[in-house]
């Protein structure tokens, strides 16, 4: 089976001399949950945006679904984000003026879905999160947790091969933060393969794979095999 995602042999580095990402190599399979774990200025974010096709690293490669993204113009690329990835970021990214089915319903915006089936989907994603009841409410009406889980709705509404969390609880209390873990065990337990992004030890702790970096480089990438489940 084609993996997911294969970076092979990246570095990022930037002008100056900085070099924020060295030689990492790493393959995701379909239905894998991981974290990537690492400190502030370790390279995470700079491996998520790799990962998410949002940068292209200044050397070696990155595949998505078997698609080496060097050889895709902006416009391919964005194409392909768009169908094979999902985005989970620290503060949510809702728009205010929007509901939560609305904001749902953004995720397929350039998929090209007709704007009925779109709201079928964004609600039956809100169900998949446990926020059917909350479809109508904007984003300031709901919690930091149910935010976040709008959020999540809204990545997965395309069902991406892959969702990328970037610090998912980061912005929540320890309740919320337990409870939007779960919620992403339970939809990988469903199929979903999730990478989230954290310098959380404890959170990386819960994931059957750890992936670790450190000054921009994979020191270790380990398979407990078993979640423990948040
Ligand atoms: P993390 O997400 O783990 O905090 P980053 O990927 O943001 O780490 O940063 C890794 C290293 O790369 C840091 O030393 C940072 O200062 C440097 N860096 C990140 N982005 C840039 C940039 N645009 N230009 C120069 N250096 C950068």
């Amino acid at each position: 089976m084609t993996p997911v995602l294969v970076v092979r042999g990246a570095g990022m580095a930037y002008p100056g001399g900085v070099h924020a990402l060295t030689d990492v190599s790493l393959s995701i399979d379909e239905g894998e949950l991981l974290a990537i774990l690492g400190p502030s200025g370790s390279g995470k974010s700079t491996l998520l945006n790799i990962m998410g096709t949002l940068d292209r690293p200044t050397s070696g490669t990155v595949e998505i679904g078997g698609h080496d993204i060097a050889q895709l113009s902006d416009r391919r690329l964005s194409a392909l984000r768009g169908r094979w990835l999902g985005f989970v970021f620290q503060q949510f990214h809702l728009t205010d003026g929007l509901s939560a089915a609305e904001n749902v319903a953004t995720g397929l915006l350039y998929a090209g879905v007709p704007r009925r089936r779109r709201g079928r989907l964004a609600l039956e994603a809100l169900g998949r999160v446990g926020l059917a009841h909350r479809v109508g409410h904007l984003p300031h009406q709901l919690s930091g947790g149910e935010r976040q889980r709008v959020a999540i709705a809204r990545a997965l509404v395309n069902e991406p091969a892959l969702v990328l969390a970037d610090e998912p609880t980061g912005a929540l209390d320890t309740a919320n933060g337990r409870a939007v873990l779960a919620l992403l065990t339970k939809l990988n337990d469903e199929g979903t393969t999730i990478a989230i992004i954290t310098h959380d030890r404890g959170i990386a702790e819960l994931m059957p794979r750890q992936i670790a970096i450190l000054d921009g480089r994979l020191v270790s990438d380990t398979r407990t095999g078993v979640g423990v489940g948040a």
